[in-house]
């Protein structure tokens, strides 16, 4: 008899063939992930994983903590695992649940029984263990209808899990299993939550941020480390380029009509972008950009945007309205970060008359001022690279 962490996969049990290397790819980053809490063992049966204790120093708050945050689980709670015999069941189950019944009124059982050779059946198990629970614990009434709480016994191939109720996990797919894509950075609210969704899609991050300093202060790079630390809880590790995007700003300050300002600043951090992205395998970039949201984010302003790079630009933000895009921010716990008032290199040198419906053309002629290809090199030369975790 122990406590188990038991863990339901999310959208896995659709993916067919493919499903054993998911599941495979969530143990390996459930263990990544759990490593901190003490040893355990993490076992797989029937879209259900379970992480066994091997240590009695095993940290369960933290470890439900971290579960909650791994993408492709769809529910998961701390469960009694016992031998398979409703005396078994019935002795430590009760006791188990002490605490998970307190000030509740009303509750069901629900009993599953993938092994069929237990000699009782599912209505069977739930009528006398809940007599049990009866018994024991004079505040507690059967509502099979609406009941405050649900208690679930499961016999499964080698044990028998007693649980109440359980947590919404994370959902998505399990990070790794969807290619490798670049996220650009920045430290508003907007970029952490893109990165977020996207790695909820299964797809691990690289990221790249623009640091102009002694425009941009260091506080306002170490913000953008706390936001991807943030992230990299739901994510896993994060390798991140920061890139000096001084040199680029000044010449476009100094050489380039102030109206193109912004768009010809974001070309240059898309192209930068990509280039690292080769580097690291990554297969598209992601932007936090909204449409219509700034100047910059006009349909006009991302279609004259996209035309440096050719990889693909996943904007999983496109079509969010602010207070949406903050609703997921709270939630994963960026929001307050990215209100620390550090300046990104963005609010410098904004201009005061951006073009909103931008011609590309007029755009290339503006840049054709500059040594882009000598400007691009030296800013990636100039890179200092980190691993986020
Ligand atoms: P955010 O809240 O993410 O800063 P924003 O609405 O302020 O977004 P912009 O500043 O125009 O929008 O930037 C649009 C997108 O460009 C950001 O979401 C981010 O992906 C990228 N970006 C902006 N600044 C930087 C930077 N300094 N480094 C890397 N990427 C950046
Ligand atoms: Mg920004």
């Amino acid at each position: 008899m122990k406590e188990i962490i038991l863990i339901k996969n999310g959208e896995l049990a659709l993916k067919g063939l493919n499903r054993s290397t998911f599941e495979d790819v969530l143990v390996k980053n459930l263990k990544y992930r759990l490593k901190k809490c003490g040893q355990f063992e993490i076992k797989k049966s029937q879209s259900t994983i379970t992480v066994e204790p091997v240590s009695d120093d095993f940290d369960f708050s933290s470890a439900i903590k971290s579960v909650s945050r791994v993408f492709g689980i769809a529910a998961f709670s701390r469960a009694l695992a016992v031998e398979k015999d409703m005396d078994e069941i019935i002795k430590y189950g009760v006791d188990y649940l002490a605490d998970a019944l307190k000030g509740v009124k009303t509750f069901k059982v629900e009993s599953k029984r993938s092994d069929k050779k237990f000699p009782l059946n599912s209505l069977e198990i739930s009528a006398e263990f809940g007599g049990a629970l009866l018994e024991k614990y004079h505040h507690l009434k059967v509502d099979v209808h609406n009941p405050e709480a649900v208690v679930v016994v499961e016999i499964r191939d080698k044990y028998a899990f007693i649980r109440c109720g359980q947590q919404k996990g994370a959902g998505g797919m399990p990070v790794g299993t969807g290619g490798r894509a670049e996220i650009l950075i920045s430290g508003g609210i907007d970029s952490p939550v893109a990165a977020w969704m996207i790695a909820k899609r299964g797809i691990q991050l690289s990221a790249v941020h623009f640091a102009s300093p002694p425009y941009t202060s260091l506080r306002a790079e170490q913000k953008v480390i706390k936001l991807l630390s943030k992230v990299a809880a739901y994510s896993g590790p994060i390798a991140l380029d920061i890139i000096p995007f001084t040199e680029i700003q000044e010449e476009i300050a100094d050489k380039c009509k102030e109206e193109y300002f912004t768009l010809i600043m974001r070309r240059f951090m898309m192209k930068i972008a990509e280039k690292m992205a080769e580097r690291e395998h990554a297969l598209a970039l992601i932007t936090g950009e909204s449409v219509g949201q700034v100047a910059s984010q006009t349909l006009p302003a991302l279609c004259v945007t996209d035309r440096v790079v050719t990889m693909p630009v996943l904007r999983p933000l496109i079509g969010m309205d602010k207070d949406e895009i903050i609703d997921i921010s709270r939630k994963i716990d960026t929001f307050d970060i990215s209100i620390e008032p550090y300046e990104d290199c963005c609010t410098v040198f904004t201009p005061k008359h951006p073009k909103t419906r931008p011609e590309l053309a007029k755009v290339e002629e503006a840049e054709s001022a500059l040594d882009i290809d000598g400007l691009i090199e030296r800013a990636i030369e100039g890179r200092r690279f980190m691993l986020v975790e």
